[in-house]
């Protein structure tokens, strides 16, 4: 509790970005904050530790979390990135975006078969993005033990598109 007031802290609220009515939620200076991003890390570490076979981050800052994360709990870490980033072979993940869609991949092979997978974003927002990556990691024979991400936007119902998956937030809006 006191990681999660501290940290919502240090997220700033930057009104009409990237488009007019938009509140978007600028973790940098969180990352600037070397002891308590230290904090941060090493209470996610102790929620996950002995829970998890391997850490899952999406592109791109979800990275900026899972590496340090995997990193403190002993354990590899799995990127999820945008299309045509990664060699291939790989599994391809479509999904739906406010205008358009996108595709998710995670390397074929990455994942032990039954492997507990943490997955991690810096927000979840409609969901779209972390549900997609849940769906790749259990395509690819993973389970998801739990989606961790900094920030959750309550309004936009993300859970929901979750599925009854866990989904650990560290700060709500
Ligand atoms: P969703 O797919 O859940 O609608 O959107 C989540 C994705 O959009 C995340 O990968 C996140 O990086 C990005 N995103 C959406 N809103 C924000 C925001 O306010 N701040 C940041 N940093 N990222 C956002």
């Amino acid at each position: 509790a006191a990681v999660s007031t501290e940290v919502g802290g240090a997220i700033r609220a930057v009104p009409d970005f990237p488009s007019p009515g938009i509140v978007f939620r600028d973790i940098t200076p969180l990352l600037s904050d070397g002891p308590l991003l230290r904090t941060l890390v090493d209470a996610l570490a102790a929620t996950y530790s002995g829970t998890v076979d391997v850490v899952a981050g999406i592109e791109s800052r979800g990275f900026l979390l899972a590496a340090p994360l995997a990193t403190a709990l002993g354990l590899g870490l799995v990127p999820i990135r945008k299309a045509g980033k990664l060699p291939p072979p790989v599994i391809a993940q479509p999904y739906e975006l406010e205008y358009g869609s996108a595709v998710l991949e995670l390397r074929e092979g990455a994942l032990a078969p039954g492997a507990r997978v943490l997955l991690v974003d810096d927000v979840l927002a409609t969901g779209g993005t972390v549900g997609a990556a849940a769906d790749l990691v259990e395509r690819a024979g993973g389970m998801v033990s739990a989606v961790c991400v900094l920030i959750e936007l309550l309004d936009l119902g993300g859970r929901a598109a979750l599925a009854g998956r866990r989904v650990d937030a560290v700060v709500a809006y």
